[in-house]
């Protein structure tokens, strides 16, 4: 298995595309050629990637994230997008049950997430 140099424990460097400027400065930065301009947007290659941290600190735009910075990015993605639903909705009923599904679909996935990460504890490569 690939020794790797941790930015922080369970920390991956990802790219929030909306707020790259594509100046190239992380690619220079990178020391395994890991990042590549994809469509005028930077792109990490999970699978070169040494998770040094070097691109997270070479953006001068913080377009380049952490794990942590990550998840706090995708709640606030989820629940808008779950707003979004809520006022096209016409009533309060509806609106319940919107809400309702994303508690069950969230919950069921959740589940699938436990027992895979159970699963993998015992996996044989
Ligand atoms: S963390 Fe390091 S290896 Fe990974 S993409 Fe950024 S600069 Fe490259
Ligand atoms: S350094 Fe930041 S803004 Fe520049 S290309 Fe990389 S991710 Fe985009």
């Amino acid at each position: 298995m690939r020794v790797q140099h941790r930015i922080g424990a369970d920390l991956l460097p990802w790219i929030n595309k909306k707020k790259c400027i594509a100046c190239k400065k992380c690619i220079k930065k990178c020391p395994v050629d890991a990042i590549s301009m994809a469509k005028g947007k930077a792109l990490i290659e999970a699978s070169k990637c040494i998770n040094c941290g070097k691109c997270v600190r070479s953006c001068p735009v913080k377009a380049i994230l952490k794990d942590k910075d990550r998840i706090c990015f995708e709640i606030e993605a989820s629940i808008k997008l779950l707003r979004k639903s809520l006022a096209k909705s016409k009533s309060r009923k509806l609106q319940r049950q919107i809400v309702r599904n994303k508690v069950l679909q969230l919950r069921m996935q959740r589940k699938v997430i436990q027992g895979t990460l159970r699963e993998l504890k015992h996996l044989k490569y």
